[in-house]
């Protein structure tokens, strides 16, 4: 048995094509052109890789995307400040501050400066609180990109027992309550989880967010599960690998994601998605 690859590359360029296309289109008719502001502090190798890949996506979909770099002593008064005229700018509908931020600029301040109807990471208190309430909300772009590439390869999440590893606070807590609010069974693991391969015995679906190369290997996935690897990581020997060992993960799942070519390009997808119903929401 080798399982079906669920492909984040072609499913997001799919759906940027198909969906996100025509919604901008539409409210260009209205005179609005979605705007993301991505706020790069330093030279972080990882993150300047992210925000280009932002830049290629949103060129797609016929957004405007602009970066605006900061030396990596910049101040955190300096940030504040910067958020806080993109709050107030009408022709700008979201912001994300890449992470990492340098050790003196406090991320929970950053974060609570941007103004819920722009975050379109879905970070703030606010976002996230509507989230576990199963209200509408701009939902974090990972998780979301999670639930669509599920959906998107037939997978209904109702009544179906998912386990999630990770209980970050970008990843594995908001991927469970978005699972919980589609009627899924839930059960989140972490690193003080007692006996984890008993506990992801019997997961019909596996979502793996813990941050570790090949973490997750064949033989501890129950027969027919569906993988989802959000890991991604950089190899000594170059190119890119996932929290599980995809060569023996393949041969028990029924369907898996790449790294890379899996989660990455979903999140990027939600992120414009997000960014587009911020705009959305201004002309209503
Ligand atoms: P994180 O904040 O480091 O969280 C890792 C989680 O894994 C924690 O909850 C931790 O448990 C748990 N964990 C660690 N060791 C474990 C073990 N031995 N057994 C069970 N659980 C264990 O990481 P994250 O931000 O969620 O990211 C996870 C991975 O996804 C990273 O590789 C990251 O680069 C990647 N990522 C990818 C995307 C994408 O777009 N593709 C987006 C975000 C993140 P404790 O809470 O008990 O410490």
């Amino acid at each position: 048995m080798s399982a079906k690859i669920i492909s984040g590359k072609d499913l997001s360029a799919k759906l940027i094509k198909e969906i996100l296309v025509p919604r901008v289109e539409k409210l260009k008719k209205q005179g609005i052109t979605p705007k993301l502001i991505v706020l790069l502090v330093g030279t972080h190798t990882a993150s300047a890789s992210y925000v280009r890949q932002k830049e290629l996506s949103a060129k797609k979909a016929g957004i405007i995307s602009e970066t605006w770099r900061y030396e990596k002593n910049v101040t955190e008064t300096k940030l504040l400040k910067e958020i806080e005229k993109i709050n107030k700018d009408k022709t700008i509908h979201g912001v994300i501050v890449q992470l990492p931020l340098p050790a003196h600029i406090s991320i929970q301040k950053v974060l609570r400066t941007i103004h819920p109807s722009k975050d379109v990471d879905g970070f703030t208190p606010e976002n996230i609180g509507k989230l576990f309430l199963g209200e509408p909300t701009i939902e974090c772009c990972t998780p979301k990109g999670i639930i669509r590439m599920l959906e998107e390869s037939g997978e209904t999440l109702e009544g179906k027992k998912v386990t999630v590893i990770g209980r970050s606070n970008i990843v594995g807590k908001p991927v469970a309550a978005l699972a919980l609010n589609k009627s899924a069974t839930v059960k989140i693991c972490h690193s003080r989880t007692k006996n984890l391969n008993k506990e992801i015995s019997d997961s019909e679906i596996l979502i793996v967010a813990v941050g570790r190369p090949g973490f997750i290997h064949g033989d501890q996935i129950p027969k027919g599960c569906v993988v989802i690897d959000v890991g991604i990581h950089r190899k000594k020997e170059g190119g890119l690998c996932g929290d599980v060992h995809f060569e023996s993960a393949k041969k028990k799942a029924s369907k898996i994601s790449p790294v890379p070519g899996g989660v990455g390009p979903m999140t990027v997808y939600s992120l414009i998605e997000n960014t587009i119903e911020a705009a959305e929401n201004t002309s209503t």
